[in-house]
């Protein structure tokens, strides 16, 4: 190798951050990745990362021990090639990826005039409608009650949806690739137009998923709904004997959603699952104010948690624009409100908006759908955009960073 000339270059598949004098390459197609202190070679990174580079560099033959390892290690985690300079063979041309979403959201609002129009409604992916905040529970968990964030959005006076106003946002949202459609309350079958409602979604071919708290369950009315997809919330102490009423009530599409506050509610809820016999059925924890232990030693991630699951590229990208648990999410109240997110401001009424102009408004304002990790110490750290997007729990819990990778910091 001595004389010779090579071609070092970065892979189009990996992504790069470089954060504090420490650099992370991480192949996007495997997970494998590198870290390093080291100032020689995030000399020789920068210098590939150089505008006129590329991506790819000439390196001598004679290269420092330190430089041939990390060559070595790169090639073979698939992160850099090496290949011979041939004189008069020319530099192997590198296409470094550049963040090009469709719609650039920065984009838009430089342009004043653009009007997206009916393409924002392709946007919608997850819808969920409040029928009305009527509801005998005092804090449950039913539709008013943000999950995550253990707050109870029900007020004194009971709203119920208007049914016209219901079926002319079924025919907005014909327009929307929806992946989830949720109707839900307050207590769905204390809706003042409940029949009217079930029999117009037959009708219409429509199958939105229904939600209730097991608490609320009517099992009188529980078949007006049986065709349709139906998640029931379960809380602790939880009702065991409703729970087991409803697993052998005929109920082909229903399942089940534990929310935990700790370790002995997660172990009643998979005894239960058991004991019930229920298939289908999942376990979100839930911030209480007094939970954060638990949080700590089951949610927050460490260093090995991020980089131990392979994190695709596209994944990386969109955690760069948009905030991938949020993103096409609205929330629509039984008065007309709507939000991208049920802890963040109104973003607009569909009793005056039509929903594409509501959209439209939450791309440009920005309650929920572009909230990325770009604040403190998120902002910071290598893996900002390989971690998932900002949940609710950072909101509610006061932190971006839950995790153990940075020191702790409270908003
Ligand atoms: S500081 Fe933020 S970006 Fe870094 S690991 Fe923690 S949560 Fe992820």
């Amino acid at each position: 190798m001595q004389n010779k000339k090579y071609w070092l270059g970065i892979l189009p598949h990996v992504y790069y951050a470089q954060q504090k004098g420490k650099a992370l390459l991480y192949n996007t197609k495997t997970g494998a990745h590198i870290l390093t202190d080291s100032k020689l070679i995030i000399t020789l990174l920068e210098q590939m990362h150089e505008k006129q580079n590329l991506g790819v560099i000439r390196v001598e033959a004679a290269i420092s021990e330190q430089h041939s390892a990390f060559i070595r290690e790169s090639a073979a985690k698939n992160i850099c090639f090496i290949a011979e300079a041939v004189e008069n063979q020319p530099k192997p041309i590198q296409l470094m990826p550049v963040l090009n979403l469709q719609r650039d959201m920065e984009k838009l609002q430089r342009e004043d005039d653009r009007f997206i129009g009916e393409s924002v409604l392709h946007y919608l992916s997850d819808i969920t409608i409040y029928l009305n905040d009527s509801c005998s529970l005092h804090c449950c968990h039913c539709g008013q009650y943000d999950r995550q964030t253990a707050h109870c959005y029900k007020t004194d006076r009971t709203t119920h949806f208007d049914f016209e106003l219901l079926q002319q946002l079924f025919q907005q949202l014909a327009c929307a690739p929806l992946r989830m459609l949720r109707i839900t309350g307050g207590n769905i079958f204390e809706y003042r137009y409940f029949n009217e409602l079930c029999s117009w979604l037959k009708k219409k071919k429509i199958y939105p998923m229904f939600g209730i708290h097991c608490q609320n369950v009517d099992f009188a009315q529980l078949h007006k709904i049986k065709e349709f997809p139906l998640e029931i919330f379960v809380n602790f102490p939880a009702q065991k004997e409703i729970v087991h009423k409803t697993g052998a009530a005929e109920l082909p599409r229903c399942s089940y959603s534990f929310l935990i506050t700790g370790e002995p509610e997660y172990a009643a809820a998979c005894a239960m699952a058991e004991e019930c016999h229920l298939e289908n059925y999942k376990i979100t924890p839930i911030y209480t104010g007094n939970n954060v232990s638990f949080f700590e030693e089951n949610i927050y991630v460490t260093e090995q948690d991020i980089v131990s699951e392979r994190v695709p590229q596209r994944m990386i990208f969109a955690h760069q624009k948009l905030n991938s648990h949020f993103f096409g999410a609205l929330h629509i109240y039984p008065n007309g409100d709507v939000k991208a997110n049920p802890n963040q401001a109104v973003t607009g009424n569909i009793v005056q908006d039509k929903l594409l102009q509501i959209a439209e408004r939450e791309l440009t304002v920005n309650t929920a759908w572009r909230q990325i990790r770009n604040g403190e110490p998120c902002g910071q750290c290598l893996y900002q955009f390989l971690c998932p997007s900002p949940s609710n729990y950072e909101w509610v819990i006061g932190r971006q960073n839950l995790c153990s990778v940075q020191k702790m910091q409270s908003r």
